[in-house]
């Protein structure tokens, strides 16, 4: 928020937006200024759902009230707001404050993106000594109207007032109160509270309050609504919602919206209810009504997971809600059709009448989110564009995290089966019990695996459940607060499990006859809820069978088929390529088997420590230095023949071991290569040299270092001292990249000599078309380049002359220092491709070693330096401008320059969004971070088609409506 423009309001600056009565001023497009749920409130109301009516607040008095020291826009409380009111109590029949026939309102949060649970929220707002009165008069209960009076001045007291406990092991000051109460009167239930009971603990509430704050309950609605919306937009900077927006990316300028709705109460009595559900199963995506309602009880009692809920099936049986299970049936079929998308809402049954108090796009595991879009999209209920849009690139992971290994858990079942539950996050997860989120978090920072065990989940665990491998609750149903977070989150969770009992006090957890402790193993299915005292074993997901280990056939998995089709729906609309960074046939194979159109990176290097070549690579690098010395010294001696002929006496033994090393390579590397060309069939193949510092190769211990002295029969002695002569006191800015082929150029013309050898072998063998692409590493001067690519042209053809066929092939350099990008005009006049190598470039850049940046960057990260961590998500600002200067630099001497990433942020949906945008051709990542690529790289480019579309004028627009882009990726990636 300290970056947000102080926001100044103007006169004609709307700041209210209303809703109701089939009628609204917002529609669903209006997330922006309204929030989701405001928005969606709007959108319901004009098609006809029944919602109360009420008004929104728009984010933008959030950002003024933040860029304003928490102050108003001007006449925001004085008139816009008792307007609002005014028309809200037309609407309703109802006067606020009335104290014979009071409106009572709802205050909550609503941000652009949902952020469940995270801020605040307060019911029954309205309410005082003399309108709990009018509420009683009117509802003839008098129990009902001051539980809901308690229910208020807890709420308020709690969230606006900051009644809270003070300390980690103080209870909470309300509960105390009600719990003392309960105690005096000699109930055990709430509900069992009588009306004078309830009069009581208001009045030690409101005690309590003064006590505390020194200030006295507001009696006044409006005084109470002032301070509840102030609260709402307080929330918006809590501590859980700042982690929640920094593990979501959602950017804290944005502000969250108020909305201020007539209550309608699911706690009148037993024709009354409350629930939540989902149009489909959002753990597995099951084409099913899902969800749970509570009859007598309030909104907040479902998602709290205090009371479990009953399943929304149940209802068609019930004797009072049959006939609302009819309609929620109809509400269902209709939320899918108008809103396109999966819904998750939330009712409330007020004596027999049913309303709808929200409507959001419902969150979803990986695996919810393939099956709905292939369904919906199928079913016409879902637009493609809008199939592809919904899913989260990065959680795509979760379709290869791994199962329980089938045979181990059946073990397990007979060995250490402890109880079932809801099955609220699909997946397995294996680890240590920890009772409090604090723990899990311990737990996981010594590099271990949590699984947190609460009886239930509040938003405070936020951190704690990040660290968790997965989440047990003991309590709470499929829409608890522990199943909404681990669902989003693709955290394994296990809700629910009411045999469970977790004793904190005791540090237990119980069930069918076994106690853990905190420490021990246990492990959840999340898929099917069940629950284990003991580590189980886990073996592939279905998709890595399909795929990868290809033991189960692509039509017997209806995962693999549903996963398929997204993808190739995202294929339709991405130009960015993408490629893989691999340097072995299998990964190779495995990243094709994932979508790969190409290798964007092979690290050369990776496959110097194959089988027992490394042996003949520490022989070249033993003799390398005497070599290049032998060939400084012939180079100065040039005519003195006997003078060469002395040096060739005194260096015979490095010539002999240098030269023969490399002959020994030669082959060895022309196989792998032959061996990746062949696997990528005819694929773009992108092979870099050498990179690393020769010491990297080098023994590291005593023995191996004895034992290689023994193999090239030279002295320990001269082992060790090579390892002397080659230590670098930074080795990443030391002999490495480039530099190491222009001191050794014999290494580079034996790499080029593999890799043409290997092309046109390949060629010839399979018939298909191979272009290897030559790339030069941390080049920063033309001439580095220019140098090196003369020995690739020359070995080029020399090995074209000698096989006597023509071989296409292109050269180019990977752009990893500052220098490189910003001459990268000069670059670019032998180079025909770049390739950003971004993790040098952004190590370089920012003067940051990426080893060693682990250190200072969760500070940095923490107190707001850097908002993600730039070696995973590109720094666009710094390290992206420079990206921009190379391209323009690069596409000024040469238009068609092939433009590519083969950094670690390949993978990552930001950076891709970013590499959309400045005009890559194409994108390379890990195998198996592929899809996530392919599906980041759809929407980057579904976005800023709608972006351009909203710039352009409505007809142009038309005429740039989405459309399919394959021929323009094929192009791109090729
Ligand atoms: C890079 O620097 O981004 C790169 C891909 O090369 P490496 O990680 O091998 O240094
Ligand atoms: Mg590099």
């Amino acid at each position: 928020m300290a970056t947000a423009k102080p926001a100044k309001s103007t006169k004609n600056a709307r700041y209210i937006y209303h809703f109701g009565g089939g009628k609204s001023d917002g529609d669903a497009s209006m997330k922006a200024l309204l929030g989701g749920k405001g928005a969606n409130l709007g959108e319901m109301a004009r098609r006809g759902f029944n919602v109360p009516p009420g008004f929104t607040i728009t984010t933008e008095v959030c950002t003024y009230y933040y860029a304003n020291k928490r102050t108003y826009p001007k006449g925001l409380f004085e008139k816009d707001a008792v307007d609002a009111i005014r028309k809200l109590e037309k609407a309703q029949g109802k006067g606020f404050g009335d104290r014979r026939n009071p409106l009572l309102v709802s205050v909550r949060s609503g941000a652009r993106d949902s952020m469940p649970g995270m801020m605040d929220t307060i019911l029954n707002l309205g309410l005082n000594d003399e309108t709990v009165e009018g509420l009683k008069a009117k509802t003839k209960n008098g129990r009902f109207a001051y539980d809901s009076y308690r229910r208020f001045v807890q709420m308020y007291g709690d969230v606006v007032m900051g009644v809270q406990k003070r300390h980690e092991n103080e209870h909470e000051p309300f509960d105390e109160v009600l719990d003392a109460v309960k105690e005096e009167a000699g109930v055990h239930e709430d509900t069992d509270l009588s009306e004078d009971n309830l009069k009581e603990v208001i009045k030690r509430f409101r005690a309590l309050i003064k006590e505390r704050t020194g200030k006295a309950f507001p009696n006044d609605p409006y005084d109470q609504l002032r301070g509840a919306v102030g609260a709402v937009f307080g929330s918006w900077m809590n501590d859980r919602a700042v982690i929640y927006r920094d593990k979501y990316r959602i950017p804290h300028e944005w502000g969250t919206a108020v909305n201020v709705q007539a209550m309608v109460f699911g706690n009148m009595g037993d024709t009354s209810g409350t629930g939540v559900a989902f149009t489909r199963n959002p753990a597995n995506g099951a084409n099913e009504f899902y969800g749970e309602y509570l009859a007598n009880a309030q909104g907040e009692d479902v998602v709290a997971g205090v009371r479990t809920p009953l399943k929304i099936q149940d209802m068609a049986k019930d004797a009072i809600f049959g006939d609302i299970y009819k309609q929620l049936l109809k509400v269902r079929a209709k939320l899918e059709k108008e809103f396109g998308d999966v819904q998750d809402f939330e009712f409330t049954i007020e004596e027999q009448t049913l309303y709808m108090l929200q409507t959001r796009h419902g969150k979803r595991t990986a695996q919810a989110y393939v099956k709905i879009a292939h369904d919906m999209v199928r079913e016409k209920l879902m637009t493609p564009e809008h199939a592809v849009k919904s899913g989260d690139p990065q959680a795509l992971d979760q379709l290869l995290a791994p199962i329980f290994d089938s045979t181990d858990e059946k073990a397990a079942e007979k060995d250490s089966y402890l109880t079932i539950g809801l099955p609220a996050g699909p997946g397995a997860a294996s680890g240590i019990v920890a009772f409090t989120a604090a723990k899990a978090e311990q737990i996981a920072a010594s590099g271990q695996k949590a699984v947190l065990c609460r009886i239930e989940t509040s938003p405070e665990d936020l951190k704690g459940m990040i660290a968790s491998e997965g989440i047990l609750t003991s309590r709470g149903g499929v829409s608890s607060h522990a199943a909404l977070v681990a669902r989003q989150m693709g955290k394994v969770c296990v809700a629910g499990a009411g045999d469970l009992a977790i004793d904190y006090a005791k540090g237990t957890l119980t069930s069918n006859g076994r106690t853990l402790r905190e420490g021990d193993f246990i492990a959840i299915n999340g898929t099917t809820g069940k629950v284990y005292g003991r580590k189980v074993k886990t073996s592939d997901s279905e998709l890595k069978q399909v795929l990868v280990a290809k033991t189960m056939k692509p039509q017997d998995s209806e995962l693999f088929r549903a996963y398929d089709f997204v993808m190739k729906l995202a294929d339709k609309y991405r130009t960015l390529g993408v490629r893989t960074n691999a340097d072995q046939p299998d990964q190779a194979e495995n990243a094709i088997a994932f979508g790969a159109e190409g290798i964007g990176l092979c690290r050369t290097e990776h496959m110097f420590f194959e089988g027992d070549r490394i042996d003949s690579v520490r022989e070249m690098i033993l003799f390398a230095e005497d070599y290049a010395k032998f060939k400084s010294d012939s180079a100065d001696a040039k005519g003195d023949d006997a003078k060469l002929a002395s040096l060739k006496g005194t260096h015979a033994d490095a010539i002999e071991h240098f030269t023969g090393a490399l002959e020994k390579l030669l082959p060895m590397q022309q196989k792998d290569f032959e061996g990746l060309f062949t696997a990528m069939a005819g694929r773009p193949v992108t092979i870099r040299l050498l990179d690393p510092p020769l010491h990297e190769f080098l023994p590291q211990s005593k023995d191996q270092k004895d034992d290689l002295a023994k193999k090239l029969g030279v002295s320990y002695e001269r082992v060790e001292a090579l390892g002397h002569s080659l230590h670098e006191f930074n080795p990443m800015l030391g002999h490495r990249g480039c530099r190491l082929g222009i001191v050794y150029p014999e290494i580079t013309e034996m790499q080029c000599r593999a890799i043409f050898r290997a092309a046109l072998a390949v060629a010839k063998k399979t018939g298909k078309k191979v272009v290897p692409e030559v790339m030069i590493p941390l080049v920063g001067y033309d001439i580095e380049l220019n140098q090196q690519l003369e020995i690739v042209h020359r070995v080029a053809k020399e090995e074209q002359d000698r096989a006597k066929t023509k071989l296409g092939y292109l050269v180019g350099t990977m752009i990893e220092i500052p220098r490189a990008a910003v001459t990268a005009d000069e670059i670019a006049k032998e180079a025909q491709f770049f390739s950003f190598g971004t993790n040098d470039l952004t190590q370089t850049t920012l003067g940051m070693s990426r080893d060693d940046s682990g250190k200072f960057l969760p500070h940095y990260q923490k107190v707001g330096i850097v908002k993600a961590n730039p070696f995973a998500t590109i720094d666009t600002r710094g390290v992206g401008k420079l990206m921009k200067m190379a391209i323009e630099g690069g596409k000024a001497t040469r238009p068609d320059i092939k433009l590519g990433i083969c950094g670690e942020h390949g993978g990552d949906p930001t950076t891709i969004e970013f590499c959309h945008q400045i005009g890559l051709s194409y994108v390379s990542c890990s195998p198996f971070r592929v899809p996530v690529a392919r599906l980041a790289a759809a929407q980057a480019a579904l976005r800023a088609q709608s972006a351009a579309n909203k710039a352009a004028k409505p007809a142009a627009a038309k005429a740039k409506a989405a459309k399919p882009a394959k021929k323009l990726r094929a192009a791109a990636a090729r």
